[in-house]
């Protein structure tokens, strides 16, 4: 991808642990390496089709000072967040904060913390079988379309299913999202099970009922096989409930482990039962 970079901008501003810091100030750098596609303000030499590195220069100069952090990692993160949520092109961002005039004590030359956030597509299943489903459904892509680090991109139509499993209970409502997140596969997981909890989701029995499911289907082009994560999800191409909403809105999705995409690991399942 096509890189502009800022290198280096001063900032004094008040970050810092101590009180002198937030009282005195000191100078910080920034160095913002932003990843898009220049092609198009490149061929029409259009400044509206790439960013105003000016302006972005003034905004993060003005966000520096405006906002008073203790760590140099708040300060990175919120500031990253802010350049991607007000510049719709970069599609991810390398951002270095310097701190060269850190109370240390001892003779050194900088300090700096460097943090990468790239917006990565993913699709997210839904499922409920207790209580107002179509409302706890609702309400947990309302929660998810709203937090910073996600954009909703695409919604399925919910569809009812029989429950998957050995267990007795009430059919199911499904459905997926399509979203773009800067959220590791990781904190999106964490995020996703902190909406499931608010929605009383309780975990007695496994594919038991449940008032909310949040599953990460895929993630990018990533494959993961953690301890407590496992994207592509395992079991997506034999869930007929996972594959007919995520056909409805992507079905051209892919799976870098089956190597399919969706609508033939639909079909391939159409075909076993
Ligand atoms: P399931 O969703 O498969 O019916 P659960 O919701 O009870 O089952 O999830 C079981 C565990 O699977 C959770 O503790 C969660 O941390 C873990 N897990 C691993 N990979 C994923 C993923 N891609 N999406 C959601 N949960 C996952
Ligand atoms: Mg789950």
């Amino acid at each position: 991808m096509d890189k502009i970079t800022i290198d280096k901008l001063k900032v004094f501003c008040n970050h810092g642990v101590y009180e002198e810091e937030k009282s005195v100030g000191q100078n910080f750098y920034v160095t913002a390496e932003l990843y898009l596609d220049t092609y198009p303000a490149g061929i029409s030499d259009d400044l509206s089709k790439s960013v105003n590195y000016a302006g972005l220069c003034h905004d993060i100069t003005r966000f520096m000072q405006e906002n008073c952090y203790n760590l140099i990692e708040a300060a990175a993160e919120n500031l990253s967040a802010h350049i991607l949520a007000e510049n719709t092109a970069v599609r991810a961002l390398d951002l270095t904060v310097y701190k060269p005039e850190a109370p240390i004590g001892l003779p050194f030359k900088n300090v700096s913390l460097t943090i990468h956030r790239e917006w990565q597509k993913a699709y997210i299943a839904l499922g409920s079988n207790i209580g107002d489903s179509r409302l706890i459904l609702d309400n947990a892509s309302e929660k998810i379309s709203a937090a910073p680090e996600i954009r909703l991109l695409k919604k399925s139509s919910y569809i009812l299913t029989k429950p998957y499993g050995e267990v007795e209970q009430e059919d199911f409502l499904n459905g997926c999202l399509e979203i773009e997140t800067y959220f590791s596969p990781q904190h999106l997981l964490e995020f996703l099970h902190k909406i499931e909890n608010e929605a009383g989701r309780t975990r007695e029995i496994h594919w038991g009922p449940r008032t909310l499911d949040l599953d990460i289907i895929l993630y990018g082009d990533k494959i993961i096989n953690g301890e407590f994560i496992t994207v592509p999800h395992q079991d997506m191409h034999n869930r007929m409930f996972v594959l007919e909403p995520l056909c409805e809105i992507a079905p051209y999705a892919y799976n870098p482990v089956l190597a399919k995409n969706a609508l033939t690991l639909k079909n391939e399942l159409l075909q076993k039962v």
